[in-house]
């Protein structure tokens, strides 16, 4: 089992979206529109296939490297989309905020420097946070 490439990001998302269109085609047999209980059962079915297909790869690489990267990507892309505040998510992944324990004050710090001693530039309170 552990030489199998197993579960991420996108199997995850291919398992909730087989889930989706499962559920879609049931609910679309009930009434009497037949073309888009297939169209729904097609998607159900390609899902769970490529899920499965993902979960057994032995080609690690190639599943993390290349799917997985553009599925994040994808994933950012959208979330830049429908946030629009771009720099603010970009800031974000560079520095961390903390709030002075003292007087509440607002700080940012760089991110990845491991345990800092950080200043406040209001009240000159040091405090110990890790980055
Ligand atoms: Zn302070």
């Amino acid at each position: 089992m552990k030489r199998f490439y197993g579960m991420d990001a996108l199997n995850r998302f291919l398992l909730f979206i087989a889930g989706c269109f499962s559920i879609a085609a049931m609910l679309l047999a009930i009434g009497h529109v037949a073309v888009w209980y297939w169209v729904a059962f097609a998607f159900a079915a390609i899902s769970i296939l490529w899920f499965i297909f993902r979960m057994f790869s032995k080609k690690r690489s190639k599943r993390r490297r290349r799917e997985l990267y553009i599925y994040k990507r994808l994933l950012y892309n959208i979330g830049s989309a429908v946030l629009p505040d771009r720099e603010y998510l970009n800031d974000l992944k560079e520095y961390k905020y903390y709030a002075c324990p003292q007087c509440a004050q607002r700080l940012r710090v760089p991110r990845g420097k491991g345990r800092i001693r950080i200043t406040c530039i209001r009240c000159g309170n040091r405090f110990v946070k890790k980055t």
